[in-house]
């Protein structure tokens, strides 16, 4: 994998965040680790239209080694993940509007409805709210980082993590049409829950698809 075709995948996936609503204006950000690199988006710079010349280059310690721009201001957050989670090598955050939504009204997604969610995020539970881009944000993400792949933070947004970006990218739709679809069905009437046999059931086929056994437990 050479260092262009992974920053042609920020910018392919950036656009997609912008196409599919997951952000407006300058909003959320990308990552990927390559070696003892992170490819990371710059500040202030729509998503939907990345060059190669925008993406930074910095070290795992957050200093730029090669970049016009400025990285993310939420850059501390994304070396957080690295520094916690060896299996990451990729990480999207966006603001999707049903995700962001249930977020600012303090709602977690952590229903366990859906076969899909379950066996391939197990939850999808919701950070306290810190000033976006502080350490107080990412020590409180320390402790859900470890156990989860999607979180959704306070009043912010959702974050998801891959071993590459795609699979980060994909779990940020998992997440998104996960929200629309509780968001509709409360409409309708009241979410049956699977019982804790259903979702053993589900967890048990975790390998299969390739996802870590143990997401969502202590
Ligand atoms: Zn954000």
């Amino acid at each position: 994998m050479s260092l262009n075709k992974l920053k042609s995948d920020i910018i392919e996936i950036g656009k997609l965040l912008h196409q599919k609503n997951f952000v407006a204006s300058n909003d959320g950000n990308l990552s990927i680790r390559y070696n003892d690199k992170i490819l990371i988006t710059p500040t202030c710079t729509s998503k939907g239209f990345l060059t190669f010349d925008d993406i930074v280059e910095i070290d795992l310690e957050g200093n730029i080694l090669k970049g016009i721009k400025e990285p993310t201001s939420e850059m501390l957050m994304h070396l957080t993940i690295y520094n916690f989670r060896n299996d990451i090598n990729a990480i999207c955050h966006a603001h999707p509007i049903y995700s962001t939504a249930y977020a600012i009204t303090g709602k977690s997604l952590s229903k366990k409805v859906l076969p899909e969610v379950i066996i391939s995020l197990h939850e999808i539970p919701l950070v306290k709210y810190s000033t976006p881009g502080t350490k107080e944000l990412s020590k409180k993400l320390i402790p859900y980082v470890k156990k989860y792949d999607a979180l959704l933070l306070e009043n912010h947004g959702a974050l998801t993590l891959g071993k590459d970006l795609w699979e980060a990218y994909y779990k940020m739709e998992t997440v998104e049409h996960f929200a629309k679809i509780l968001f509709v069905a409360k409409q309708l009437g009241k979410v049956k829950e699977l019982n804790s046999k259903e979702v053993k059931k589900l967890i048990a086929q975790r390998e299969k698809f390739g996802v870590r056994k143990d997401i969502g437990k202590n």
